[in-house]
């Protein structure tokens, strides 16, 4: 573990945190729309419990097709009403007419929000199934991002994928889509989680000597349920390494083990990239909001008035 550095050294996030440009996050959360009220209840117990920490923004994602439409508005339109976070709403494109997505885009711009994560969607079948873009829709995150900035001056942010994206024949196709994502407006790209390091790595130099300087955002995904996260892994083509399995072995039936190791893993991936220079983070919180915090607390961040 190398805890230490950041126990040591976290002037950077500190100093950083008093800064409110989406462009240079510190750390944001990614939350998703929820389906009762039970859901929502936790929901706002953990945005209430991560809002202190200021963090650059936060996240609502969406349904591919837009089945999470009303729900993913909703949840941003009352993080905009009744905090001080900054909400930046998913959109999907994939099985949605242009005037239907076109309407959610200013339905946003109205409301307030001027933060957006454009990304195309999974096909219908779910992730790795085959993919046919509507005749009368937007056919990809590039298409998306470029309507977004013909209605309104948003933020965009997009997808990017250090492992490869399922459905892309190379790594250089994805850094070339990712290209033309920019190229269409994109300010930030926020990764797909991952547990291989290296991986990572080599995607973001890979990035750089393409010339692309934006911010790309390493998407951090604490473990608790391993066994959800194979399947998860699997479908989206992230490696877990066999340490990360041999670590989470025969501990399907303690809970509690495995968040605590959750947390160990994440500040320990979060601990490496701060030493190869990120610090910032984006995190797939799951609507979960303690163990986050604690890891956010680990990575030097301390609570704000809010
Ligand atoms: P794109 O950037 O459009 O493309 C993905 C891949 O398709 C490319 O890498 C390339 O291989 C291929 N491709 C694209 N354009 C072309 C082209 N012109 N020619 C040839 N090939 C092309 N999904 C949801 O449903 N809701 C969410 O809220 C959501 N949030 C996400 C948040 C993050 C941070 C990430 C990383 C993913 C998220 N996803 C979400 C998943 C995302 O929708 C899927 O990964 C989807 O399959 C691809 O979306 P994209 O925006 O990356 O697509």
């Amino acid at each position: 573990m190398t805890l230490p550095m950041f126990i040591g050294d976290n002037r950077g996030l500190i100093a950083r945190a008093a800064s409110p440009a989406i462009l240079a996050p510190r750390v944001s959360f990614e939350f998703f729309p929820p389906k009762t009220p039970e859901m929502e209840a936790t929901l706002w117990q953990a945005i209430r419990r991560l809002e202190p920490l200021n963090p650059a923004f936060v996240s609502v994602t969406y349904g591919a097709g837009g089945g999470t439409r009303e729900r993913t508005h909703r949840t941003v339109k009352r993080i905009l009403d009744e905090t001080s976070l900054q909400p930046a709403a998913h959109l999907t494109c994939v099985g949605a007419a242009r005037q239907d997505v076109d309407a959610v885009i200013a339905d946003y711009w109205t409301a307030g929000v001027r933060n957006i994560v454009a990304l195309r969607g999974d096909p219908p079948g779910g992730v790795g199934g085959a993919y046919a873009p509507r005749a009368d829709g937007y056919a990809s995150a590039t298409e998306l991002t470029a309507a977004i900035h013909r209605i309104a001056p948003f933020e965009v942010m997009v997808g990017v994928y250090p492992e490869k994206h399922p459905e892309s024949p190379s790594l250089d196709h994805d850094i070339d889509v990712l290209k033309a994502k920019i190229d269409a407006g994109a300010k930030v790209g926020i990764s797909q989680f991952f547990f291989d390091i290296d991986a990572f790595l080599r995607f973001h130099e890979r990035v750089r000597k393409a010339g692309v300087t934006i911010p790309i955002v390493p998407g951090i995904m604490p473990v608790t349920n391993f066994k959800g996260l194979v399947k998860m892994a699997a479908a989206c083509e992230a490696a877990v390494p066999a340490w990360l399995a041999h670590l989470f072995e025969g501990l399907d039936d303690d809970a509690e083990t495995r968040r605590l190791l959750a947390g160990a893993v994440a500040v320990e991936l979060c601990a490496k990239l701060k030493g190869e220079g990120f610090d910032n983070f984006h995190f797939y919180t799951l609507n979960r909001a303690d163990l986050v915090y604690a890891i956010c607390l680990v990575l030097g961040l301390r609570e704000f008035a809010v």
